[in-house]
């Protein structure tokens, strides 16, 4: 699945047919501040790690690789994401969007490809019925949030395309030190700073808004 490449950026099309590892988290400003001898650890995606007596497993990364997915074209990853490539994040309202984008893109491409591959194995036969209640299930929630990540990123695109900065808000929490680790990802709030619920994301019939 993760071998499906494409270019998520707005304006992609028959010239994205360079597709590059492009980084969910920044390699120059982000990880190569944690890095040793050009080196991270990150949770291992392999499945046999995962196996690891049920506990995820860290490896060791060239910082080259962690982190990347194929979601961008060499061409547009380099000339949108330079902003926040070469320079530190101050932020400006340009920086917070790029790496909200950035997180964005990949979340979609990931669900993207997990909604295609739970519709391939739906496509055969399955005799237990209740894997396959289980597999529709999943797909199901998998599409659901998919088309809300669709919408967000039509907010992303829309601001970016006319470099209108101001749509998305955005928070930023500093801290004196450097940094020990460093993560990119999305999730649907429950409830908001002040402990007020925002959304049931159990129900399906509200769009939820994923942050
Ligand atoms: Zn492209």
């Amino acid at each position: 699945m993760s071998k499906q490449e494409r270019c998520l950026h707005f304006d992609n099309g028959v010239q994205c047919n360079n597709t590059i590892k492009a980084h969910s988290i920044q390699r120059n400003q982000s990880l190569s501040t944690l890095a040793k001898d050009g080196h991270v650890y990150q949770i291992s995606p392999s499945i046999a790690a995962r196996r690891h007596q049920g506990q995820s497993i860290f490896e060791k990364t060239g910082i080259n690789k962690a982190s990347t997915f194929l979601g961008f074209c060499q061409k547009h990853d380099s000339e949108l994401f330079r902003p926040i490539d070469t320079n530190k994040l101050i932020p400006t309202e340009q920086q917070a969007i790029l790496y909200g984008y950035r997180s964005i893109c990949r979340e979609l491409f990931v669900k993207q490809n997990s909604s295609d591959f739970l519709s391939s194995i739906l496509s055969f036969p399955i005799d237990n019925p209740a894997i396959e209640q289980l597999t529709r299930g999943v797909l199901i929630g998998t599409e659901f949030g998919l088309e809300s990540l669709h919408k967000c990123k039509e907010v992303y695109d829309s601001a970016l395309k006319t470099e209108e900065y101001t749509k998305v808000r955005y928070i930023v929490f500093s801290e004196s030190k450097p940094p020990i680790m460093a993560f990119s990802g999305l999730l649907y709030p429950h409830f908001d700073f002040q402990g007020n619920q925002i959304q049931d994301i159990i129900d399906f019939t509200t769009h939820n808004e994923e942050t």
